[in-house]
């Protein structure tokens, strides 16, 4: 039943659910920031006249995504009851809760890859990875390894009319394209199909080809101001304190997507092992607490996620430390432990900055090469050592 470039949730149609997941209905008044950009694009739903092509730019956690299934929805809730006097959607009706599953786009894209692997590998090697949890809406994502959109995933946009719902949309969650993919995009807008919008996520503009920018209408979200996410944390996360909710808010960089998911106890812990090291190399000098934390790295699926935690945590703090030393405290993220941070910037100079940091690309490298990990660890640490 499966066209065989379909992996995973796509073959599991209709009353399909990930297991323990439920959907909530939320309209567009649940949606964070930008609320003129919403108006201007429910307006155009009213009044007919939505682009074939639109890009949704802006920063990680902006809400493209998040967005661009809502538009899905209010194009074909069965409902579509007004708010305002403008298109919105029920987020109960079959079409609704159908693309509503897709939201968790990080859960089904791991899905689709994993039921990938698990292919003959001349069927794997045809496969791409793609997101279909309702049969008119795809959700196209970069393919891996590369992680770029390939030409196979854009030749999935096909013209026919819609099966089941009003609207065909195709939404690409990304825009590297490889060049035949760009292409092949291109042409597609050249003349897109009158039945479908699509929809291109971007951080960055710049990335996608003129023309294919010029024959599609950009709208920009912004990142949201530090005061208005911290708002929202506290009441999404009432458990946080005040402090926990500015740090947040300044790690998630405006992001309201991010910070809301974002995994508080699992970012403290990272930092504090990323603090021992950076103590042992600068200041204490002593090693036991250092392979205390360097032995709980280990390999495997788990130990690789808690590396690049760790790395990026690692990376954060040199970051700080930078601002610290440029004279920019006011441009520090790890605000609640300010104090030690600038202990540490005492310690160091622009050079052994960069220096680390080159170092921890390194240990980057060495990860993607599978070396053993907390082996690579213990090296960054003693090469940070060397160097102080
Ligand atoms: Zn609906």
């Amino acid at each position: 039943m499966c066209g065989q470039f379909y992996a995973g949730p796509p073959c599991l149609r209709g009353g399909w659910r990930p297991p323990g997941v439920t959907f909530s209905a939320v309209p567009f008044s649940s949606f964070h920031g930008n609320a003129e950009i919403v108006h201007r694009l429910r307006d155009m739903l009213a009044r007919q006249h939505f682009p074939h092509a639109m890009i949704l730019a802006g920063p990680t956690g902006s809400g493209k995504y998040t967005l661009a299934l809502m538009l899905a929805k209010a194009m074909n809730c069965l409902e579509r009851p007004p708010t305002d006097g403008l298109p919105d959607f029920c987020g109960r009706c079959a079409n609704c809760t159908r693309i509503g599953q897709a939201e968790d786009l990080d859960a089904r894209f791991a899905e689709a890859v994993e039921a990938r692997e698990s292919l003959r590998d001349t069927d794997r090697k045809e496969t791409r990875i793609l997101i279909q949890t309702h049969p008119d809406v795809l959700v196209i994502p970069p393919d891996p390894p590369q992680l770029m959109i390939k030409v196979d995933q854009v030749r999935r946009v096909i013209y026919y009319r819609p099966a089941e719902a009003k609207e065909r949309v195709y939404l690409f969650t990304d825009s590297s394209f490889m060049k035949e993919a760009a292409n092949s995009l291109l042409k597609i807008l050249e003349e897109p199909p009158e039945f479908a919008t699509i929809f291109l996520l971007t951080e960055n503009v710049g990335e996608l080809l003129p023309t294919i920018r010029s024959r599609a209408m950009t709208f920009t979200l912004g990142a949201l101001p530090s005061g208005e996410i911290e708002a929202d944390l506290a009441k999404q996360h009432p458990e946080w304190t005040a402090k926990q909710r500015a740090l947040v808010a300044r790690l998630a960089e405006g992001a309201i997507g991010r910070a809301r998911a974002f995994d508080l106890a699992h970012y403290t812990g990272a930092r504090s092992h990323a603090l021992t090291i950076l103590n042992s190399a600068l200041r204490t000098g002593d090693h036991s607490e250092l392979f205390k934390v360097t032995e709980t790295y280990r390999a495997g699926a788990d130990g690789r996620a808690k590396t690049d935690g760790l790395l990026r945590t690692l990376y954060s703090l040199l970051q700080d430390l930078m601002f610290l030393n440029s004279g920019a405290p006011e441009l520090v993220h790890n605000t609640d432990i300010l104090g030690e941070l600038q202990k540490l910037a005492g310690s160091v100079d622009f050079e052994w900055i960069t220096y680390a940091a080159d170092r921890l690309a390194d240990v980057e490298r060495g990860m993607r090469r599978n070396l053993m990990r907390s082996l690579s660890l213990d090296a960054l640490a003693a090469a940070l050592e060397r160097s102080s």
